[in-house]
Parts: C-alpha cells; structure tokens; sequence
C-alpha cells in the first residue's frame, strides 16, 4: 500500500555534523548555516515530532537567533526534500517527523504529543474505490486518544 523506502533516517541518530551536512547536501539544499543548526536540532536525538513553534523555542534556546518564519520555510524545504514528513493533526497542527518511514500515529489529545505505531501493528481494510486516474501514494493513520475517565 505505500512504498517502502529504506530508513533515510538512520543516519541522523549521530550527531556528526558531516554527515548532516551530507544529508542535507544530498536532499539538493545548500547545507547554510541556519540549516545545519536546525538539523542538528532535529536529528540528533533520534525520531522526534516537533512543531514548528517548538523547534523554535529550541532553537531560541541554543543561543541561535532564527525567525519562526524562517524555521517554517526551512521545515517545508526539508518536508519537500523527503528529509521529515509534515503529519497534520488539524487544520491549525502541523507536527514535523523525523522518521520517514511509513508509519501511523497515536496522537494524545490532553497533551498534544504524537506516538509512533509501526506500520505492521496497524492494518487497514475496507480501502473504498479510488477516484478514476487516482492512486494511493500512502495511507496515513491518526487515534487519537483521551485520558479514561474512571
Ligand atoms: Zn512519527
């Protein structure tokens, strides 16, 4: 149902500023310096799904001055680059994940946190027939959850 492409993101779990650079340069973006301070940030510290807004606070935070602007154009020229995947939750959240490969999500509503579920725990039946000259590129699941109330 979706194309199952290698793990791109194994890579990032090291930190090595080569071989984000080397990422970067190979998605076709020139590795700046702004860019190489947001990868670091993003991949170093193994799948994450971050918001636009957060990534600023951190980036804030690590003595960089990068506009919100600035961090959203860059997150979509990597998303455009198949470096991270835009997941929207709604029409107002969109998250940014790390991770790549084909997976779906549990979103916790009261704390607004995405959880990865691996391709394999989930299976979808019942896929209706697709609009004429239509093809499933991918099929993208969120639960969203709530606390039980007991
Ligand atoms: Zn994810």
């Amino acid at each position: 149902m979706t194309d199952q492409k290698t793990n791109t993101g194994a890579d990032f779990s090291r930190t090595d500023p080569a071989a984000l650079e080397d990422r970067i340069r190979s998605a076709a973006l020139r590795p700046t310096r702004q860019r190489l301070a947001l990868a670091e940030l993003l991949f170093s510290n193994g799948n994450r799904h971050l918001t636009a807004e957060k990534l600023h606070s951190e980036v804030l935070h690590s003595g960089v001055k990068i506009s919100l602007a600035t961090i959203y154009n860059n997150l979509h020229q990597f998303t455009a680059a198949g470096l991270l995947r835009e997941v929207v939750v709604d029409s107002s959240k969109s998250y940014f994940d790390t991770n790549v490969t084909p997976h779906h999500h549990f979103f916790h509503e009261d704390e607004g946190r995405l959880q990865d579920i691996e391709s394999s725990e989930l299976t979808v039946l019942g896929i209706p027939n697709l609009p004429a000259g239509t093809a499933i590129s991918s099929i993208d699941v969120i639960v969203r959850l709530s606390k039980q109330s007991s």
